[in-house]
């Protein structure tokens, strides 16, 4: 595979979690590989993985703020319900125009969810799937 091996210091992928929800970064150690990425400044929703050889991005998407369906993602909490309902289906609607604009300027993107950091290896060759497709 061509490329350096970015996160192999810190054994760590190279995403941001946007300060939201710091622990589900933190636990992530990953000694796996992924080809070389970078941050491609500009691009439609600001992508957390960036492979710009190959025009392909990688969002990792928290399952509450996205509205996975998952058991964590459909947790609501207890108050102020409809914020949040109305918070995260904006998320929605904004996730499928930033797929939109990415796919129309040439770009292929995959999403990930939180929840699946907790199984790296099988995110990890989901993601090289991705790449090599
Ligand atoms: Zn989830």
């Amino acid at each position: 595979m061509p490329g350096g091996r970015a996160i192999e210091k810190t054994g760590r992928l190279p995403w941001s979690d946007q300060g939201r929800n710091r622990s589900y970064t933190q636990k992530v150690r990953i000694s796996a590989v992924l080809p070389q990425s970078g941050h491609a400044r500009g691009l439609p929703g600001s992508p957390d993985i960036v492979f710009p050889g190959r025009r392909k991005v990688v969002f990792v998407h928290g399952c509450f703020w996205h509205g996975h369906g998952c058991k964590r993602g459909d947790r609501m909490p207890q108050t102020n319900v409809a914020y949040w309902s109305v918070k995260i289906a904006g998320n929605r609607v904004r996730d499928v125009r930033v797929r939109r604009k990415l796919r129309a300027e040439g770009w292929s993107a995959l999403t990930v969810w939180e929840c699946q950091l907790k199984h790296p290896a099988a995110l990890i060759a989901r993601i090289k799937q991705f790449l090599e497709g």
